[in-house]
Formats: C-alpha cells, sequence, structure tokens
C-alpha cells in the first residue's frame, strides 16, 4: 500500500496541482488538514481534494474557516484570510469543512495514524524534539502523520520509551533530509523497526523551512520507507490571484521566501 500524503495545502492550487503532477503511483491519499486559508482558490481546491477519495483530519484553518471555530486567537493576516475564505466558499464547501473530523484518524489498518498537530492536542505545534518527546512518551502508535508546523521532516524515538510519564526519559530526534541537488528532489528514509516516527510531509501550499517548493510525501507500508519530495510550482501564478483576491500582499510574498 503506498499513501501519498498532503497536508497544509491552504487554497493554493497551482501548489496542489504541481504536486499531483508529480506524485509517483499511489493507492490512496492522507490529508493532514489546512486544506483552505490563506491562499486564493479555495473552492477549486476543496472540489479537487475531495474527488482524490481521500482521508481527511481537520486543520485549525478548515475550523475557522467556516466558522466551526472562532478566528480571534488568528493574527490580524491570518483572520483577514479566513473571512475572505468564508465568504468566498460555496455553502456546499462549508458544510463540508464543518464535518471534517478531527483527529488522530487511524489508517492503514491501525497501522498509522493522521492528525493535523500533535495526537495530544490538534492545535498543537511539534517544532522541537522536545516537544516530540512528550508525544512519544502519551502516545503508542509506531508511525504518526502531522502538519501544521509547515516544515517538512519530522522525529524519530525508541520503541522501548513508550508510555513513559511526561516526555521523561523519550529521547527522540529530528529527523535530517538531505535533498540533493536538483529542481524537484526526493529522499527516501526507511523506517526502522526499533524506532516510532512521527512524519510530517511538510506543506503543499505555504512552506515554511526556508523551500518554496512544495511539500509532499508518499508512504510506502510494503518497503516500510517514507519518501520527501520537494516540487517547483508557478508561484507566480499563486501570488498573482492572492493580490488580485484582496488578500493581504504579506501572503503571496511569503511564498516565495517559503516562510
Ligand atoms: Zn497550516
Amino acid at each position: 500500500m503506498r499513501a501519498l500524503l498532503l497536508s497544509d495545502i491552504h487554497a493554493n492550487l497551482d501548489a496542489l496541482e504541481a504536486v499531483l503532477a508529480a506524485a509517483p503511483s499511489h493507492d490512496t491519499v492522507w490529508n493532514l488538514g489546512d486544506v483552505v486559508g490563506y491562499g486564493a482558490r479555495p473552492n477549486e481546491v476543496i472540489e479537487r481534494v475531495r474527488g482524490l477519495g481521500t482521508l481527511f483530519v481537520r486543520g485549525n484553518h478548515d475550523r475557522a474557516c467556516c466558522g466551526e471555530t472562532s478566528a480571534s486567537d488568528f493574527n490580524p493576516i491570518a483572520k483577514q484570510a479566513a473571512q475572505w475564505t468564508q465568504q468566498t466558499l460555496t455553502p456546499e464547501h462549508l458544510d463540508w469543512l464543518r464535518h471534517l473530523p478531527a483527529g488522530p484518524v487511524t489508517a492503514d489498518g491501525q497501522q498509522a495514524a493522521c492528525v493535523h498537530g500533535s495526537p495530544l492536542d490538534e492545535d498543537e505545534y511539534l517544532l522541537s524534539s522536545e516537544d516530540a518527546s512528550f508525544s512519544f512518551a502519551d502516545w503508542p502508535a509506531a508511525l504518526t502523520f502531522f502538519g501544521h508546523t509547515h516544515v517538512q521532516g519530522g522525529f524519530a524515538a525508541p520503541r522501548s520509551a513508550a508510555n513513559t510519564s511526561a516526555g521523561n526519559g523519550v529521547k527522540s530526534r529530528r529527523m535530517e533530509i538531505d535533498y540533493g541537488e536538483g529542481e524537484a528532489v526526493v529522499r527516501e528514509i526507511p523506517l526502522e523497526g526499533g524506532l516510532r516516527y512521527l512524519i510530517n510531509p511538510g506543506s503543499v501550499g505555504q512552506p515554511r523551512d526556508g523551500d518554496w517548493r512544495a511539500a509532499f510525501a508518499l508512504y510506502d507500508d510494503r518497503k516500510m520507507s517514507v519518501e520527501f519530495h520537494r516540487v517547483p510550482y508557478d508561484v507566480r501564478a499563486a501570488q498573482m490571484q492572492i493580490l488580485r483576491a484582496g488578500l493581504p500582499d504579506r501572503l503571496a510574498t511569503r511564498l516565495r521566501e517559503g516562510r
């Protein structure tokens, strides 16, 4: 079974199309949330991902953009984008967003779990190995896919470290990805039997790890490996749509910076 992992598309249709064109053959698509918010093509992106017949977990922007939660704790730019998105979405798409499940959602016959933020809190950012250690301590799954930080990669910890209290004794480490040279790059990382993993495919539509290229991943449960991909896309087109929609300029400029 090969699962295409998509996260944080953020209504960026140009990035999504580039990812789908570059994606290797797969049996299923797992979507880790934030389908909309920030970008200018929310209806088209929802239409496209629904058509892929996928597994979904809701993100914080999905909730705010359909009015399920308030955007009051968002920064002013994110709040403005959420309000614009809510006004732009069709009633059907608003309803679809409202029915997205909260994570964790199990996948691959219980072999893997999908979440937006962390297994313990859908809004938590897993940015450091210390953050990850707490999740590893309180969450026993061997393999969890997450999004939310827009940083491709993830964390690994020894299997024996499950269920110790409050992160005590769990040493997790960040997975380093050496992409090598090239426009579109892929790095395959074998998943070791003695380790547990929290893996982030990165953000399709608004990467924040200093690399502007759209990020995604592919999980292969027979090979027990994850491929991390980066693909270039037409950033200028996505930027123009954001500006034309009257969304904040910063949402356009940050796409080129990968921040
Ligand atoms: Zn996001």
